[in-house]
């Protein structure tokens, strides 16, 4: 029930008290009239019929009015009002929201931050700051202003921590008049990746220039000075063939490293046998061991290896380890492949790259497959000048080439061995390499392998 209708109730008794003793009164008057002779039956009757209805029509016009407009009571319209204060209203949303945000009111001081803010800023959860306190960034408060001075949207990109991140602040005016809301976006990864992109256009069109560029200059001179010069033809031929050569190489290397990197977050399928597998990739190596007057060994334990894996891109990790290690062994030298397991994955990294306690080592490529899974492991090594320390943790990264510095006398894309580095990823496996400068190079990986009765160690 309102409290209108409670009202009326209470108003109802008093107006009817006030009816009956009106009427009566006027009865009454009239019977005196009439009882002294001072009016006739007639009039006494008329002048009572007239004076109930006067009184009646008092008590109906004298009740409340439905339709009255009232005045709503003090409470309710402050606790409405308060319901809609704009800081309020907004504050549910800048807590709740998955990204840096905060409320700058219109006197200047941070009213409400998130915990992604907070942290972020690294800001007092007791005391409401001042966004000069909090800011720290010229820019960042210059757009501050500028919005709640004329109440457009801004951006502003802004970087943390040195240049290690990037940010986007998105400025925008709050619900108050001269307040602004900021909700920031991390851009770092974004940049990184255009970065690494834009890099490696730029490393894969110089790559593919460099050949491009002999060969077209030797096809001018054959038209020109040489034209004649049947004689010098053969050597340009042949050279405009390596070149040839190279820019197969190099867009194999582009394709292969494409498609892995494509299929790299699609763990492989099928079971394989390691040990065949490993045998017959680096059987495919013998010509060109042979070719260059190198060495090939190959040993692996005499059971069988099973293992998630694919077979074509496990024979192609060898096929690059082992070129690698027949291109910059000493001449003459020798060149060794062995396949190796290990009761975890743990055992297995040091099982497969940490031969010579004088050697420096790098880990390319840290496994995701958990510490103490069973492993198999694969360990390439040469006898060649090794490589110095500085460049062995870049050793992975696109055209990233050690030799370069030596003269860069061997020919190399620079992609085998990110190449190698992606399929290893894809098999939650790892890489690392030692190397002892004058005496060789270790290039090791290692990944889980089915459990199944086998001996620990190999050989
Ligand atoms: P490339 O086609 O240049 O060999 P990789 O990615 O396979 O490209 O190797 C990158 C660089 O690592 C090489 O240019 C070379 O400097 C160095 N490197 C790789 N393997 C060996 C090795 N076995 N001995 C010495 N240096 C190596």
């Amino acid at each position: 029930m309102s409290q209108r209708d409670n009202e009326n109730q209470a108003d109802s008794p008093k107006r009817f008290q006030d009816f009956f003793v009106l009427t009566s009164g006027a009865i009454a008057i009239l019977a005196l009239l009439f009882l002294t002779g001072a009016i006739g039956a007639v009039e006494w009757i008329t002048g009572a019929i007239v004076m109930s209805a006067g009184a009646l029509a008092f008590y109906v016009g004298s009740a409340p009015s439905q339709q009255k407009p009232r005045q709503a009571p003090v409470l309710q319209t402050a606790t409405s009002e308060d319901a809609v204060r704009p800081e309020n209203s907004i504050e549910p949303f800048i807590l709740a929201l998955p990204l840096p945000a905060l409320l700058i009111a219109n006197d200047g001081t941070v009213t409400t931050a998130n915990t992604h803010a907070r942290n972020m800023f690294r800001m007092d959860v007791a005391s409401l700051p001042s966004p000069m306190a909090v800011l720290r960034q010229p820019d960042l408060l210059a757009a501050a202003e500028r919005v709640s001075r004329d109440g457009a949207n801004e951006r502003v990109e802004f970087t943390q921590h040195g240049d290690a991140e990037v940010w986007m602040a998105h400025v925008r005016p709050g619900p108050e008049a001269g307040s602004v809301i900021m909700v920031f976006e991390d851009l770092t990864a974004v940049r990184r990746a255009e970065r690494a992109r834009a890099d490696f256009l730029a490393n894969a069109s110089h790559e593919l220039r460099t050949p491009l560029t002999a060969i077209g200059g030797f096809i001018e001179t054959m038209r020109g000075p040489a034209k004649d010069d049947k004689e010098a033809w053969d050597g340009f031929l042949e050279i405009m063939g390596q070149q040839t050569e190279r820019m197969k190489r190099l867009v194999a290397d582009l394709l292969s490293l494409s498609r892995i990197e494509f299929s790299e977050h699609r763990a492989p399928k099928n079971q394989v046998e390691f040990g065949e597998l490993a045998r017959k990739a680096s059987m495919a190596l013998d010509p060109i061991a042979k070719d260059a007057g190198i060495k090939l060994h190959f040993d692996a334990p005499d059971v069988s290896i099973h293992a998630i894996a694919d077979d074509h891109e496990i024979a192609q990790v060898i096929q690059n380890l082992a070129s690698n290690a027949i291109k910059y062994a000493r001449s003459e030298g020798e060149v060794q492949i062995l396949v190796g397991v290990s009761p975890t994955m743990a055992e297995a990294a040091t099982a497969c790259s940490r031969q010579s306690p004088d050697a420096k080592r790098s880990l390319l490529l840290q496994p995701y497959a958990a510490e103490g899974a069973p492993a198999v492991w694969i360990r390439v090594t040469d006898d060649g000048e090794g490589i110095s320390e500085n460049h062995l943790p870049r050793l992975g990264e696109r055209f990233y080439r050690a030799d370069e510095s030596r003269g860069g006398k061997i020919e190399g894309t620079g992609l085998g061995l990110a190449i190698v580095k992606h399929i290893m990823a894809r098999h939650r496996g790892g890489l690392a390499v030692e190397s002892l400068e004058g005496h060789g190079s270790a290039f090791g990986i290692w990944m889980p392998r089915l459990r199944e009765n086998v001996p620990t160690e190999t050989l």
